[in-house]
């Protein structure tokens, strides 16, 4: 596989062993994958099957065993923890099945959080921040607290931080596992309005069958490897 074909991201021969001894899993046994800029893809499969590690490694929040991941032309694999800091910081955006929000802070203060982290200032970022949850439909929610929010709007926050700073791509592990199916199909249709819109390259781990068939691509896992792919023709909820 060639590293420069276009690709935004590339992983040859992914391998992810946790533990050693008697606790010794292998939980990614050799991963080929690739991702083109503005695909929606999810990946699937039984409970263990190194989703969620897979989306680890590939974000570069863990480090591999062995192989080789390159994100925008860039070796992610070896790279310094600084430094893939910095790109995660940048190109990179994340949302988790329980929003990982801070309590104390407000709607629009937990989503400029990643901005001012990275330097850019109070009033920009708080501008920003206020655009953010206007996409997803939440001005109005701004200062509200997330305790003070229902679990979809907490969710929507959450996009909108993942969001903030613009980046490449945004990795969802099980986004609406916590939320019921309205809200479900709420959250799953802006997600694809912003990977309409904004052109960013979506990446959800779930084990429902009703997300996957809106994204563009299905990855399906087993046993640490990918075992299967499909391509959608762009369903709709
Ligand atoms: P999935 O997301 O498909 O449910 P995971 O990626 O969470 O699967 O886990 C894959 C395998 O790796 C499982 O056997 C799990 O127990 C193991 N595993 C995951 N994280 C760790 C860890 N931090 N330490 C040890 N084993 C782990």
């Amino acid at each position: 596989m060639n590293h420069n074909d276009g690709a935004l991201l590339q992983c040859m021969n992914v391998k992810k062993v946790y533990g050693r001894g008697e606790s010794r899993t292998e939980a990614l046994r050799g991963v080929d994958f690739s991702l083109s800029q503005g695909e929606m893809t999810a990946i699937m499969g039984p409970s263990g099957c190194g989703k969620t590690t897979l989306l680890h490694c590939l974000s570069g929040m863990d480090q591999i065993t062995s192989g080789e991941i390159w994100f925008q032309g860039q070796e992610l694999h070896s790279m310094k923890e600084k430094r893939k800091d910095a790109l995660r910081g940048s190109a990179m955006g994340f949302v988790f099945q329980n929003y990982n929000l801070i309590p104390v802070l407000t709607a629009v203060e937990n989503v400029e959080l990643p901005l001012l982290s990275q330097g850019v200032s109070p009033s920009v970022s708080r501008k920003k921040a206020m655009e953010a949850l206007g996409k997803v439909g939440l001005h109005e929610r701004r200062f509200h607290k997330p305790a003070h929010m229902s679990g979809g709007q907490q969710q929507r926050v959450a996009l909108a931080r993942a969001m903030v700073h613009n980046p490449q791509i945004i990795w969802a592990d099980e986004p609406t596992g916590a939320l019921d199916r309205e809200t479900t199909d709420k959250v799953m249709q802006l997600i694809q309005h912003l990977n309409r819109e904004e052109g960013t390259t979506f990446v959800i781990v779930t084990h429902d069958p009703r997300i996957a068939s809106v994204t563009s691509r299905i990855v399906y896992m087993d046993s640490g490897k990918v075992i299967h792919e499909k391509r959608n023709d762009g369903g709709g909820m």
